[in-house]
């Protein structure tokens, strides 16, 4: 018996930890530091998420001209866009749109495909301020690549918050943390939490074995056997373990991403996230063809 206890107990390890010295410019609103792509080598630890960018807070001044991303295309994953400070807006070609306000995030399946754009919002734009996002990357197994796209707008007002440790705050934006739900629906099983911690902490955070599990530090520090990680940084744990032991900093603020791997051959090729080369190939006749449509017909 005394084994499975041990067993039960296994911490995670972190195997990769990412921190890159310059961010670069997704069009001229979002300065990120571009955290996780589709390197082959680590699909099986980060699947089922793809690419992580983050804008870390940034001091915008007002503006007539809102700054962004232009129309652009997207098939075979999801787009999870989550707003810390400041306001996204963004349009659709299969007519979804909305502003996305602080504490709010937009989870966009693509699947099929459409075309979109993301600015600041239009009454961020007017005042200026300081901006803070996160854009993450979602797969799709194979058998929904091309479902219909959809749209979901979380607000800050839906995501229940409980208290951890001794009075750190947890949001659950999806999957489920002690029986609490978050309100994102899925397709493929996946936990999502972000972590506010106003002082020092310790806490676990336990998963199902052979799930997959990142943190991305957006603030503060984090100490995890021994070692600390600071802000700005992506940590990538192994799927053996189960638990995670949390012992953060003041002002501690993170993103835990966690999920069952899909276990399928990643293309990737700009915003097109397939199984196949010729599945890209396809991909980007379609969108030539305008067959993701357009935001001009709107
Ligand atoms: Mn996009």
């Amino acid at each position: 018996m005394k084994s499975n206890l041990d067993k039960k107990q296994i911490q995670k390890k972190v195997i990769f930890s990412n921190k890159v010295e310059h961010k670069h410019w997704v069009g001229d609103g979002f300065n990120v530091y571009g955290l996780l792509r589709p390197y082959e080598n680590i699909n099986k630890f980060i699947s089922p998420f793809i690419m992580l960018d983050y804008a870390n807070p940034k001091e915008f001044p007002k503006t007539d001209t809102p700054k962004g991303v232009g129309e652009h295309p997207h098939r075979g994953f999801e787009t999870v866009t989550f707003a810390y400070q400041g306001e996204i807006e963004h349009r659709d070609s299969s007519g979804g749109g909305g502003v996305i306000k602080s504490g709010d995030v937009q989870w966009m399946t693509a699947g099929s495909g459409l075309v979109h754009d993301e600015f600041h919002s239009r009454e961020f734009c007017k005042s200026g301020g300081v901006f803070e996002m996160v854009q993450l990357w979602v797969n799709l197994p194979k058998k929904v690549k091309m479902t219909p796209p959809k749209y979901q707008s979380i607000t800050n007002e839906n995501i229940p918050k409980i208290n951890i440790g001794s009075g750190s705050e947890l949001r659950i934006i999806s999957g489920n943390f002690n029986n609490t739900k978050g309100p994102a629906s899925t397709f493929t099983e996946i936990n999502i939490y972000d972590i506010n911690a106003k002082q020092k902490d310790i806490y676990n955070l336990s998963f199902k074995k052979n799930t997959n599990t990142l943190i991305l530090i957006m603030n503060g520090a984090l100490e995890i056997e021994g070692k600390n990680y600071s802000e700005n940084e992506l940590l990538i744990f192994d799927n053996e373990g189960y638990h995670i032991q949390i012992n953060n900093s003041k002002n501690f603020k993170a993103l835990i991403l966690n999920g069952t791997p899909i276990n399928e051959p990643v293309a990737s090729h700009g915003p097109f996230v397939m199984n196949t080369h010729e599945e890209i190939i396809q991909a980007i006749e379609d969108f030539q063809l305008g067959k993701m449509g357009s935001l001009q017909a709107q």
